[in-house]
């Protein structure tokens, strides 16, 4: 440089130019990655032992979900839960939970007071009527109807029994030898009670399903098909219990609506007096708190970029473990069409490796059913097909609640079938930090990409569930 001493001010100004260009550019990539110390941060608050577990639809899992909204007004992420909700509760959706026991259930014929008594297996409302038809087991009923089924041989078959809640009538009585009846006891137990969420239209999608003593039978010998009868169910005891999910969203810029949803479930499975050992607490550390941070680290680093062109929803769910609540009441109440929300990955397990694929590498469940892992692959996702097919992942998570309805849905994860699932050892110490750090690094492009493309996913052919 001496020797060009007279332009020696100019090179010095270019090189703070430099200098600040350097340290603009520092800056901003500091606010795109993925930071370690904020991963571990959040981990060690949500699978604390303070957070008692986290357990399905108890307070704690409604902090946990205050912690998550508290960390999405930080971020400048909008709120998206209950419409009256105040403060940081604008970002948490409340979901009554309504469970009714059942009574006594008669079956009954136009007109007719005294019914004949059913045993409900599976039961969508207390109240159903319907066209009266006789058919065997091999015939499927009529839609609408209820029907009056035989058996082959006094026995309900394994696939006998799905075809039964499948067919289309309203519902479906079975004739049972005692032999039939004392086999299904256990299942009449648990059968004699609706759960239904507030709000959301409790069809179910399943044919009420009961059992009728063949006494009982015989004296409907003289009923003609086409009558109309009806199955009441007394109703012995109601409660309500509530979840919550946590929900936020930043809105696209694109003209066609078009959103695409992260999610992770929030709640665990809680403290378990009957555990073996000492540790109550079930920490879901990995399961699944370490899902909810990396929906959060691409939630804060997404907000810091420019708008995406979809709408993006950021959902944390809560009672995932109990049957996925929370998931269906968001399905069920989302604000925009559900054909306009075109992908769902969920986030699940993503704490430590899995030693069935590669050290840096994430798989996708139900990976053949839909385009959206290959196309995620195409864009630097590190994301293989799930090397666990027979452990049916695909059906375990929020992800199917949104399939079921349409939406292409996914769950990412390494779960490696570790010990320590739904374990009380599911704890912070078994995080493997720098992988964690770096499997959610590598979602936050593929993710972008898909926020802001017009590509749209589909499901492969005959593969949608
Ligand atoms: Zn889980």
């Amino acid at each position: 440089m001496e020797k060009f001493a007279n332009t020696r001010l100019p090179a010095f100004l270019k090189s703070v130019t430099l200098a600040l260009l350097i340290g603009a550019l520092l800056i901003v990539s500091a606010q795109a990655q993925v930071d370690q110390n904020r991963v571990r941060a959040h981990m060690e608050f949500l699978a604390s032992d303070e957070m008692q577990g986290r357990g399905s639809g108890t307070i704690y899992e409604k902090l946990a979900g205050m912690y998550l909204a508290s960390q999405m007004r930080e971020f400048g992420i909008e709120p998206a839960g209950d419409k009256d909700g105040k403060a940081l509760g604008a970002y948490i959706q409340t979901v009554a939970i309504d469970r009714k026991t059942l009574g006594k259930t008669t079956l009954t014929l136009g007109g007719e007071t005294e019914g004949k008594a059913l045993t409900p297996l599976r039961v969508a409302n207390s109240a159903i009527t319907g066209k009266f038809q006789r058919i065997s087991i091999t015939e499927t009923a009529e839609k609408g109807s209820i029907a009056l089924v035989r058996t082959e041989d006094g026995t309900i078959k394994r696939e006998q029994f799905g075809n039964l809640i499948g067919s289309p009538a309203n519902a479906v009585i079975v004739i049972a030898p005692p032999a039939l009846m004392k086999q299904m006891s256990g299942f009449a137990r648990r059968g004699s009670s609706i759960t239904s969420i507030r709000g959301v239209e409790s069809s179910g999608g399943f044919a009420s399903l009961y059992l009728i003593a063949e006494a009982d039978a015989e004296s409907l010998e003289s009923v003609t098909n086409g009558s109309d009868v009806a199955i009441n169910s007394e109703v012995a005891d109601s409660s309500t219990s509530y979840t919550w999910n946590a929900v936020g969203k930043i809105k696209g810029n694109g003209d066609d609506s078009e959103a695409i949803l992260l999610s992770a479930h929030m709640d665990h499975v809680g403290v378990r007096e009957n555990a073996p050992g000492d540790d109550k607490i079930f920490n879901g550390a990995d399961d699944d708190a370490s899902g909810c941070v990396a929906v959060l680290e691409l939630a804060r680093i997404i907000a810091a970029g420019e708008k995406p062109r979809r709408t993006i929803y950021f959902a944390f769910f809560g009672s995932e473990e109990r049957g996925g609540f929370g998931s269906r009441f968001f399905v069920n109440t989302l604000e925009i069409p559900l054909e306009k929300l075109v992908a769902n990955l969920q986030f699940e397990m993503i704490g430590r490796p899995d030693p069935k694929v590669g050290p840096d590498e994430l798989w996708l469940t139900g990976y053949k059913r839909s385009d959206l892992g290959s196309e995620l692959a195409k864009t630097g996702a590190k994301i293989v097909a799930d090397p666990h097919p027979e452990e049916n992942f695909f059906q375990r998570s929020d992800n199917i609640t949104l399939a079921r309805r349409g939406v292409v849905a996914h769950t990412v994860s390494s779960f490696g079938l570790h010990k320590d699932y739904h374990q009380a050892s599911d704890e912070i110490e078994t995080i493997d930090f720098e992988y964690m750090t770096k499997s959610i690094s590598s979602m936050v492009k593929p993710v972008r990409w898909l926020a802001d493309t017009t590509w749209k996913p589909s499901w492969n052919e005959g593969m949608k569930p």
